[in-house]
């Protein structure tokens, strides 16, 4: 285009513009508010009612919310949530509400009542901004510990959840994804449900099992030992199952697992308020007691608190549900588990929300910590009921990946603070939202599951660093073979010339 070209087609689009701008009427309507949908407030029980108002809005809560640490908004603080839910529910709800919205009524006499009243019609920013508040939560349940007026939080927020859900306007955009996939592939990480057993034929062919896990439809096992979708399609995450697998190998456990036949238990639906949770929860439900199974262990936090916590809600379990360091915690006290191996390691502990806060399993692996020699424990200040949230849970992770991060990256702050090496969890979970935190730090701080030091001391070594040591000794073999055999190649030539007179 040529100077005078260019000229002309600006002198064009201007003219365009000012074309639209006359043409434009002076007055233009008011774009039509869009209308708020109802709050179904009728479908929380007595307990919630009452739990919302009895905040005393003392702001206890603001000083611990691991979220609003990273993000101070007050918005988002319990406080502020309870009061902006009240404020929309009691301008949707009651006697107020019913005349501003009566057709018997007319405008200017309602008008004079709302200005009495003090009643302001909720806007859709105002819906929006209270759901975007209401998600930015991790479900930690640090509110709820330090809470004076014992308002059962986590509970709370998650039936708000389904609240704002029913009405259209849950969950976020990010979290829809989350949704799907276990609509689709029941898990929530967009993969086959057929790759749901591929982690294990594999460890077995590189040799980190000792057995395939055996599944219980042929077992008839006591023992069901439920995976969970985060360590059976995560590769960074795996060695929390590999390292089980082991441990119930070595202590000969009658166990059994579901194979291709088990599920994603649902947590994640719970927890962002999809009423789709209740269906998957009883499809496992009835598949569980049809296995007459004794115990549930999962080495996953969140699966066991969901089954062991939320499961009930739906329907009656015929067995007792267990975290992994639980049911071996029970087996120490027995005297059918001991540790014979030292694993010689500083290491911190992280409790995670779902096995620590949620059910009290503060005790049962800091017992196994203590009974395997050599491993010391160093406490992060903030530990127990006061464990700092990594940020993982609750549908924070999908929906502010942002916020998730620096939670983490907080944590991992904690734990290179008590000089220890290691950082130890038992949740999957928790490892992959503290692995977020060391990325981004570049922390040289080692994340690890308990599981691999309980299976260390059963079996004398790592898994992973012999394999690893098996197939570097086997490459050494092979480049020695080949280096052995081109020399051979080339001696052999020489070997031929005949000898010069
Ligand atoms: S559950 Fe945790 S993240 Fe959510 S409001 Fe309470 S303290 Fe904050
Ligand atoms: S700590 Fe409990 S009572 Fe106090 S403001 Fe927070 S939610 Fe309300």
């Amino acid at each position: 285009m040529t100077i005078e070209e260019k000229q002309g087609s600006d002198i064009l689009i201007n003219e365009i513009a000012e074309d639209k701008e006359n043409t434009a009427p002076l007055n233009p309507e008011p774009k039509a508010k869009e209308a708020v949908r109802q709050i179904p407030i009728h479908k929380l029980d007595m307990k919630r009612l009452i739990e919302l108002d009895a905040c005393t809005r003392c702001g206890e809560c603001l000083s611990w919310c691991p979220v609003y640490d990273q993000d101070s908004r007050e918005n988002l603080i319990p406080r502020r949530k309870i009061m902006d839910f009240l404020r929309l529910a009691r301008s949707q709800n009651g006697f107020l509400s019913w005349i501003m919205k009566s057709d018997r009524i007319n405008d200017s006499l309602k008008k004079i009542i709302g200005r009495i009243c003090g009643y302001r019609e909720p806007t859709k920013e105002q819906v929006d901004e209270f759901v975007f508040n209401l998600y930015e939560c991790s479900t930690c349940g640090q509110c709820e510990v330090v809470c004076p007026a014992h308002i059962d939080t986590v509970n709370l927020w998650e039936e708000l959840r389904r609240l704002i859900v029913r009405a259209g306007y849950g969950p976020l955009e990010p979290q829809k994804a989350l949704r799907k996939s276990v609509m689709t592939y029941d898990n929530p990480w967009q993969q086959p449900r057929a790759g749901r057993t591929k982690w294990s034929r594999r460890a077995k062919k590189d040799n980190l099992i000792l057995e395939e896990p055996r599944e219980i439809q042929k077992t008839k096992g006591k023992v069901l030992l439920f995976f969970g979708c985060t360590a059976s399609y995560d590769a960074n995450v795996k060695q929390v199952a590999i390292n089980t697998i082991n441990i119930l190998e070595t202590l000969n456990i009658d166990y059994g697992v579901l194979g291709k036949d088990e599920k994603c238990c649902g947590s994640v639906l719970l927890r962002m308020g999809d009423p789709e949770y209740k269906r998957l929860f009883q499809e496992n439900i009835d598949q569980f007691n049809s296995l007459g199974i004794e115990t549930l262990i999962s080495s996953c936090s969140g699966c066991f608190k969901t089954i062991m916590q939320d499961y009930p809600k739906i329907g009656k379990l015929n067995f007792e549900v267990l975290h992994t360091v639980e049911y071996l915690a029970r087996l120490l006290k027995t005297g059918e588990l001991t540790f014979s191996h030292p694993v010689n390691r500083d290491i911190t502990f992280h409790d995670p929300c779902h096995l620590g806060r949620a059910t009290g399993g503060f005790d049962a692996p800091r017992m196994i910590i203590d009974a395997i020699p050599g491993l010391n424990l160093v406490e992060m200040p903030r530990n127990r009921e006061y464990s700092r949230c990594c940020g993982a849970g609750g549908g924070l992770k999908a929906g502010f990946p942002d916020i998730q991060g620096r939670m983490a990256q907080r944590r991992i702050k904690e734990a290179e603070d008590t000089g220890a090496k290691e950082l130890v969890s038992c949740c999957p979970f928790c490892y992959q939202g503290l692995q977020v935190g060391i990325g981004v730090s570049g922390s040289s701080i080692v994340m690890k599951d308990l599981s691999a030091h309980i299976a260390e001391s059963l079996l004398g070594y790592d898994v992973f660093e012999r394999a690893e040591k098996e197939a570097e000794d086997k490459k050494r073999e092979k480049e020695a073979a080949k280096a052995k055999k081109e020399s051979e190649a080339k001696r052999e030539p020489e070997a031929k010339k005949e000898p010069v007179e």
